[in-house]
């Protein structure tokens, strides 16, 4: 019953460990391989993500979802307030890769406060208005059945061009989520559109998938995307799974068709030399460096699942017991590469006077009060603290072909990941 929790063999885990250190270049931006990004969507994302960039050696990209870019502006020199009122300028001492997520979920699924940001963007296209308004998606659904390229490459270009206008060096297509043969289909028919829109402007052969969670029961359709991928030979492929739940014990499906997905990738990437960018991944995403992904992009507020956050936030005004440590946010455990949740990591400080980590930003609280009113800046420093020195170990570690000390260690020590021993 337990068989599944043995520790992973460390030996099996050097062996098998395909990362390798190369450095692509990306509409100009160079980087270096294996590296980490985050996804900014709020103020104080922003700011500490760009307080922190210039420190940081393997953090050199950061992706804004579209609905919220807007308000970031991302050009690489500006001038921001940070949260004391001080003026910041922004200048990087490195490349830094800028994506946008399209955000292609919400011309299904009709999360109103999304939507409404769409609505609001000046430049909206017509077809987009009447798609974002509407309480169905027949208007989409028509588009895509009908093939209507013409009208649906224009949505797509209008896409692409916003994302560039943002600051983006990657057009991406929007992807529909997919969960079947259907919306497979019609999220390999935008990119198809989409590369098409690349070419024409001399931009990088990007291809998107935006996956549901329930994709990954399915062994014949991830099977036909690793197809679509090698027939469309991407330069960058970007990938996204909504909800994914692989660690849990009984995902035993998901988890080998996920090892059938990465080794399909780490193919793709030998073949064509493709980068391979998992969107929106925890932990894992680190494993996955190891197996066949470049770069792997986290929330900076380590929230997952963001349309959640809107319900859990209306949640928590009925509920007046909540307290203060229920408000926390997730905290990183780099022991193990796990999450601790507000009322864990308060208990754990509550009995030890100090945080399960010794960067700079958790030592400075050691045996002083919990730092409620900091805790949500101070646990996204930590967590970028954190993160980039990890990449940095494992470069060192490939570099020196030494892959054993912490990098082993930390993966086969923890129990969130040998459920992962069948990778390996
Ligand atoms: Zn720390």
């Amino acid at each position: 019953m337990y068989k599944e929790y043995k520790v992973l063999n460390k030996e099996k885990i050097k062996q098998s460990f395909k990362a390798i250190l190369r450095e692509v270049e990306i509409a100009n931006v160079k980087i270096e391989l294996p590296a980490y990004g985050s996804i900014i969507r709020k103020k104080i994302d922003f700011n500490i993500f760009h307080r922190n960039i210039n420190l940081l050696k393997n953090t050199n990209v950061v992706c804004y979802p579209l609905t919220d870019a807007e308000q970031f502006k991302t050009t690489t020199e500006q001038t921001f307030f940070d949260i004391s009122g001080g003026k910041i300028e922004i200048k990087y001492n490195k490349d830094i890769l800028t994506i946008i997520d399209p955000k292609g979920e919400y011309l299904v699924s009709k999360v109103k406060s999304e939507r409404e940001k769409f609505l609001a963007m000046k430049d909206l296209p017509a077809i987009l208005k009447q798609i974002f308004s509407q309480n169905d998606i027949s208007t989409l659904k028509s588009l895509l059945k009908e093939t209507n390229e013409k009208l649906l490459s224009s949505i797509i270009e209008w896409y692409m061009k916003k994302e560039m206008m943002l600051g983006s060096k990657i057009p991406i297509s929007p992807s529909v989520p997919i969960k079947g043969n259907k919306t497979l289909k019609y999220a390999t028919t935008m990119n198809r559109i989409g590369q098409t829109i690349q070419s024409d402007n001399e931009w990088q052969n990007t291809v998107y998938y935006l996956f549901e969670y329930s994709s990954f029961k399915n062994e014949e359709l991830i099977k036909q995307t690793l197809k679509n991928l090698f027939l469309m030979k991407p330069d960058i492929f970007i990938f996204n799974i909504r909800n994914y739940k692989f660690s849990n014990k009984k995902a035993k499906i998901e988890r080998i068709i996920l090892k059938s997905f990465f080794d399909g990738l780490n193919k793709l990437k030998q073949l064509y030399g493709t980068t391979i960018i998992w969107l929106n991944a925890d932990s894992l995403g680190y494993l996955s460096l190891g197996l066949c992904v470049d770069i792997f992009v986290e929330p900076l507020d380590l929230n997952f699942n963001p349309d959640l956050r809107i319900q859990r936030r209306e949640d928590l005004e009925d509920d007046t017991k909540k307290t203060a440590q229920d408000m926390l946010g997730i905290f990183f455990n780099p022991s193990d590469l796990t999450y601790l949740r507000g009322k864990e990591i308060y208990a754990w400080f509550n009995n030890s006077n100090s945080f399960p980590c010794n960067c700079i930003n958790c030592k400075s609280y050691e045996n002083s009060k919990f730092p409620f009113k900091e805790y949500n800046e101070f646990r996204r420093n930590h967590l970028l603290t954190m993160r980039d020195q990890h990449i940095t170990e494992l470069k060192e570690e490939i570099k020196t072909d030494k892959l054993k000390g912490a990098v082993v260690d930390r993966i086969s020590q923890s129990n969130e990941f040998s459920i992962f021993s069948s990778f390996f």
